[in-house]
């Protein structure tokens, strides 16, 4: 399955090989369990303005902007586009839902992941559409500097964000690689998308609710059902140790 996977890459990239020095991680939903809440907090903030919006429509958004997702969702509900205003305050709300969740756990098995990547001198970064100070700080903080902030992308850094190319090819030019010595790990379509289209050999790990069709139908190149199946796969993607 996972050679299979690396020929499919290499033909559609035109690379001659997959030599995996780095690995960019997304944020929500792959650090962290935070869907669950994204997800309550969106549904609750539209249903306060009479759209009907389902968790599984949140987790098939994730990544694009509160503005996009709030404006696609008027034109489907009103017929027309929300105002600046309404954008604001319903982001507003769904933001003061999420602040009064608990802070989200680690997806389990993510601190081996990256434990093993770092044992084996893989390079590590986030590359995320969030721009949560004090999520991002708890990442440098719980994994024990294996990630630093200067190396992250994030809301921040850029224009456009996921599913366009940008954070990610933002990232490999901070890591200092080519596409096909990355690895994307993310959990959303989008998120996949954009890895897909900055050249990046691209896993999905389905830590949330959707089908797994809708993560290869994205473009993932392989697709995990949790961290512990990634975590198997490493030996076989990143070959013998680069120490
Ligand atoms: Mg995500």
């Amino acid at each position: 399955m996972i050679q299979t996977a690396i020929s499919n890459y290499l033909s559609a990239t035109g690379h001659k090989a997959l030599n995996i020095k780095a690995v960019m991680f997304d944020m929500d939903g792959v650090i962290f369990n935070s869907m669950p809440l994204h997800a309550k907090a969106w549904v609750k903030a539209f249903a306060e303005c009479g759209v009907k919006f389902s968790e599984y429509q949140v987790y098939m958004n994730e990544g694009r902007t509160g503005a996009s997702t709030i404006d696609e969702e008027f034109q489907k509900a009103f017929g027309r586009h929300s105002t600046p205003d309404e954008q604001r305050d319903i982001y507003r709300i769904k933001s003061g839902f999420f602040r009064q969740m608990p802070a989200p756990e680690l997806i389990s098995n993510i601190t081996d992941v990256v434990d093993y990547l770092a044992e084996n001198n893989i390079a590590r970064t986030i590359v995320t559409g969030s721009g949560e100070s004090t999520t991002l700080d708890r990442v440098e903080a719980l994994f024990g500097g294996k990630f630093s902030r200067q190396l992250m992308v994030t809301a921040l850094d850029v224009k456009l964000g996921k599913p366009n190319p940008e954070p990610y090819l933002m990232g490999l030019r901070k890591l200092g690689v080519a596409p096909n010595e990355a690895m994307v790990v993310e959990n959303a379509p989008l998120g996949i998308q954009a890895g897909v289209a900055a050249g990046v050999f691209t896993v999905a790990v389905n830590t949330g609710i959707l089908a797994k069709n809708d993560l290869l139908a994205a473009g993932a190149n392989l697709v995990f059902d949790n961290m512990l199946q990634l975590l198997d796969a490493l030996p076989s993607l990143i070959g013998s140790p680069k120490k």
